[in-house]
C-alpha cells in the first residue's frame, strides 16, 4: 500500500486551522441545477469531518472548461445551492482562489465553516500548475487535503502543486479509492481476472499491455473482442473491427503467453445484421460462424458460462468496459448476466470486485450489480490511467 497521510493523522481538534480541501464539483447540470450529485455525495464526509473537528473549511474546486477565463456561467456559484443541500450546511461563496478578498472572507467564517472558492481554472495557473499561483493559495491555509481522485491524474496547482507547499493528506474519498485501487491491482489476492470491453482496443491499449503482466485472467469482450479475434483469422463480418491492430494484438496476446495470463475470447457471439432492439435477424453462433453481413453485438451465453466459471476460481476481479452493446437489448445480456455473477460472488465474500468506466458505471447499474460491488470507481480518465500502471501526479504529491 502507497504510503500517504489520511485525517486520522490530524489532531482531533483542528479549531484554529484553515483546510484548504480540493474536491469534485464538475457536476453535469440542466437547466441551473445538477442533475446528479454523486460527487457532492462522495466529498461529504471529508467536508463535516473537517468543520465537525473545527477547521475553517475552503473548498477548491474546478467546473467545465472556461480555458484559463472567468466566466458566469462556469462559476462555481452555479452548483453552491446543489452543494449546500446534499452537505446541508450553508456554504459562503468566496468569487477568488487567492488574495485580500479570500483573506476576509475566513475573516468572517468561524470555526467549522465552509466556504467555496471560485471555479480554479478561471486561472491559467491552474492547469499550468504555476507555482506562484500555487503560494498565493497556499498562503491561505494551513493544511491541504485531496478528495478528488478523478482529478488526480492532473498535475495542476490544486491538484498537485498545494501538496507540496502545505502538510497534506488524502481525504476520505480519495483514502477509499487509493485503497480499493491497491486491493484490486497493486497487491491483490490472486487469482486476478481483468475484463476489459467497451468499444476499441486502441483507446485502450496501454491498459492492456499494463494488465497482461498483472492478472492470470484476460477476459476480452465488446467490440475489442472483435479486434482479436480478426488478428487470430476470424472473419467478424461487419463488426465494428480495428483490423490494422491486429499485429499489436497479436503482440499482446503473445505478451500474456510469455507471463503465464490467459487470455479468454468468447466462441460464441450474438449477430445481427441491423443494429437496432431485438432485430429480426438476430441470432447466437460460434465465432466462426459469422457471415459477411453480420455484425458481433454481444458475447454469447455459452461463453459467458464460461467466464462465470473462470469467476468462480479467482479472488480478485477489476472490471472496465462493457461485454456488448449494453444500451441495445438484448445485447446486454452477457454484460447484466456477467455482473450479477460478479456481484454474487462478491455477496458471497469470495471475490473482491473493483470496476470503472462511464459507460461500465452506467452498464452495472443497468444490471443491478453496482451496489454489491467491492468498489465502483467514477473517476473516469483517472481510473483508466491507473489501469494503464501510470502514477498519478496528485497521488505521488501526497505520497511525498
Ligand atoms: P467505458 O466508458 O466503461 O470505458 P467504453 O467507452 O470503452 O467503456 O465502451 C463502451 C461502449 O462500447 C458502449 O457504448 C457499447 O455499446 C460499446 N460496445 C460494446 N460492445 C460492442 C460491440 N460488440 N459492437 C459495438 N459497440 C460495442
Ligand atoms: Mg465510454
Amino acid at each position: 500500500m502507497p504510503k500517504f497521510k489520511t485525517l486520522d493523522d490530524l489532531p482531533a481538534n483542528l479549531t484554529g486551522e484553515i483546510a484548504l480541501v480540493r474536491v469534485d464539483l464538475n457536476l453535469p447540470m440542466k437547466d441551473g441545477s445538477a442533475t446528479d450529485v454523486t460527487r457532492v455525495e462522495a466529498v461529504k464526509p471529508t467536508i463535516l469531518e473537517l468543520a465537525g473537528r473545527g477547521a475553517k473549511v475552503l473548498l477548491l474546486a474546478h467546473f467545465g472548461r472556461p480555458g484559463g477565463q472567468r466566466s458566469s456561467t462556469l462559476s462555481t456559484s452555479m452548483v453552491i445551492g446543489d452543494v449546500g443541500r446534499v452537505i446541508g450546511e450553508e456554504i459562503m461563496f468566496i468569487p477568488e482562489i487567492a488574495g485580500p478578498v479570500v483573506e476576509q472572507s475566513i475573516g468572517i467564517l468561524r470555526s467549522g465553516d465552509i466556504g467555496l472558492l471560485d471555479n480554479t481554472r478561471f486561472w491559467p495557473g491552474e492547469e499550468a500548475n504555476d507555482p506562484d499561483l500555487a503560494k498565493a493559495i497556499a498562503a491561505h491555509g494551513t493544511l491541504y487535503v485531496n478528495d478528488a481522485f478523478s482529478a488526480a491524474h492532473r498535475a495542476h496547482a490544486t491538484t498537485e502543486g498545494l501538496a507540496h507547499l502545505l502538510p497534506a493528506y488524502a481525504g476520505r474519498s480519495m483514502e477509499a479509492e487509493l485503497k480499493a485501487l491497491d486491493a484490486a491491482l497493486g497487491t491483490p489476492e490472486q487469482p486476478v481476472a481483468a475484463v476489459v470491453g467497451g468499444a476499441k482496443v486502441s483507446t485502450k491499449l496501454a491498459v492492456l499491455e499494463n494488465l497482461v503482466g498483472k492478472v492470470q485472467h484476460l477476459i476480452i469482450g465488446g467490440g475489442m473482442a472483435n479486434t482479436f479475434l480478426a488478428a487470430r483469422g476470424v472473419n467478424v463480418g461487419r463488426s465494428l473491427c480495428e483490423h490494422d491492430l491486429a499485429p499489436t494484438v497479436t503482440a499482446i496476446m503473445d505478451e500474456a503467453e510469455r507471463a503465464g495470463c490467459t487470455v479468454h475470447l468468447p466462441y460464441d457471439v450474438v449477430v445481427a445484421r441491423e443494429f437496432a432492439a431485438n432485430p429480426a435477424s438476430l441470432r447466437v453462433c460460434n465465432v466462426h460462424e459469422v457471415a459477411e453481413d453480420e455484425m458481433i453485438l454481444d458475447v454469447g451465453p455459452t461463453a459467458v458460462e464460461a467466464l462465470a466459471d473462470v469467476l468462480k476460481t479467482c479472488r480478485t476481479l477489476v472490471w472496465n468496459g462493457p461485454m456488448g452493446a449494453f444500451e441495445t437489448e438484448p445485447f446486454d445480456a452477457a454484460t447484466v448476466a456477467l455482473a450479477r455473477t460478479a456481484a454474487a460472488l462478491t455477496l458471497e465474500g469470495s471475490l473482491i470486485s473493483v470496476a470503472g468506466g462511464g459507460d461500465t458505471v452506467a452498464a452495472l447499474a443497468h444490471a443491478g450489480a453496482a451496489e454489491d460491488f467491492t468498489y465502483i470507481s467514477t473517476a473516469g480518465g483517472a481510473f483508466l490511467e491507473w489501469m494503464e500502471g501510470r502514477i498519478l501526479p496528485g497521488v505521488a504529491a501526497l505520497e511525498a
